[in-house]
């Protein structure tokens, strides 16, 4: 019972994230927001242009922001809880390394200690980088090295996307013998938590006197944090997922929220899933949820943003948006008579075979040139 609860959340919310990334893939920009709009990282990222400019960094919309919001202040009460509640590539390393366990690689590898302890500090540099480079350029720089990003992209995009499927690839394959290996060194959502975590209320407490040094806390440590010796676990790559709490056979850790006792993984787990649902429920009611503007193309002040056109808008839409005919595109990219309009930009020129002045196959790209020209002339 204790473990099902996490679990539970963690598939939960593992389902949810793939679906809303699949309903992307199927329906397109314009029916379902990219997976971006439903990740904190996307509003840390672009916070600091939205506040400086009022802007936001292309594909982030108010949904980030919240969720970076609500995540924030529950890490500043819980600690990095949406790390170890909620995380969807967090929860696929865990599940992974089990799988890694079952099929014979039961010891957990770890770095030499020297390496381990300044490799964790890579996470923050990376966070550091990406910020700057996002805020300069207005653009979501990290997205196609972002295993997360890959993931939820299911081999669509592979070109623009191979660093990104390669790390991806890489950090599912150190799941199998690491435990949480992208975590503790690599994540640069981590690396943000793992600062913002410095201010939370919850502590983990060993009791010295009774503690046996049986060293299980340790083991069932996914952070590889040293607990067996500690007096207050005050680690920021703690992720408050109580697995030491629970693994103790002498009950001589105790967490704390405050003054408030946590009993257990599952009371921790309900708290923190049952708030995170409620808050973002709230901000549904509202109305102040929006995972993506009304449009991807038009911006605030009615002109076109061309460079926002992705493989994702149809055809259909992309005329009635720009209002560029079709016989513009037609001419242009020599698009036969009776194209399907309602089809993805990206495979009208799979479909039906057309190259572009280049001779290479048709992409998106001249797609923007076609209406770039088209508003230029128009102006
Ligand atoms: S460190 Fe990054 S990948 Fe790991 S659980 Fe936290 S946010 Fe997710
Ligand atoms: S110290 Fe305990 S609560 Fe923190 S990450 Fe390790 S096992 Fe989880
Ligand atoms: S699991 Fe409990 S008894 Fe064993 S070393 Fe850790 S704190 Fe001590």
């Amino acid at each position: 019972m204790n473990k099902l609860i996490r679990f539970t959340g963690q598939a939960l919310m593992l389902a949810t994230v793939l679906y809303l990334a699949l309903a992307h893939q199927w329906y397109g920009i314009e029916k379902a927001a990219p997976i971006d709009g439903f990740c904190p990282f996307g509003g840390v990222v672009s916070f600091l242009k939205l506040v400086s400019t009022g802007e936001f960094v292309q594909r982030i919309y108010w949904g980030s922001i919240i969720l970076m919001v609500i995540t924030v202040a529950m890490t500043m009460i819980f600690g990095r809880a949406f790390c170890g509640f909620i995380c969807p590539l967090g929860t696929l390393q865990e599940w992974i390394r089990g799988i890694g366990r079952r099929m014979g690689f039961r010891k957990d590898r770890e770095l030499p200690t020297n390496l381990d302890k300044h490799l964790r500090y890579v996470k923050y540099a990376t966070l550091i980088l990406i910020m700057y480079l996002t805020y300069t350029t207005g653009e979501l720089i990290f997205r196609n090295y972002d295993p997360y990003v890959s993931l939820m992209h299911f081999g669509e995009e592979f070109e623009e996307k191979m660093f990104g499927y390669s790390i991806l690839a890489l950090v599912l394959a150190a799941a199998l013998v690491y435990k949480n290996f992208w975590c503790r060194y690599l994540c640069p959502l981590g690396g943000f938590y793992a600062i913002i975590s410095r201010l939370k209320m919850f502590g983990i407490k060993r009791d010295a006197g009774s503690c046996i040094d049986c060293g299980k806390c340790n083991k069932a440590c996914p952070h590889g944090i040293e607990v067996q010796h500690a007096k207050v676990v005050d680690s920021v790559d703690c992720v408050s997922c109580m697995r030491c709490v629970e693994s103790c056979p002498e009950d001589c850790l105790t967490a704390s929220v405050g003054k408030n006792r946590i009993k257990s993984q599952s009371q921790l787990a309900t708290i923190v899933l049952g708030l995170f649902i409620l808050l973002i429920g709230v901000t549904i009611a509202m109305g102040w949820w929006k995972a993506a503007p009304a449009s991807n193309l038009i911006m605030a002040d009615g002109s076109i943003d061309v460079a926002n056109i992705r493989g994702s808008n149809t055809l259909e839409y992309l005329i009635k948006t720009t209002g560029v005919p079709l016989e513009v595109f037609q001419k242009e990219l020599g698009i036969p008579e009776g194209v399907d309009e309602h089809m993805k930009l990206k495979m009208i020129g799979e479909k039906y075979g057309l190259k572009n002045s280049e001779g290479e196959p048709l992409e998106v790209e001249d797609f923007r040139k076609v209406v770039a020209e088209h508003v230029s002339s128009e102006d």
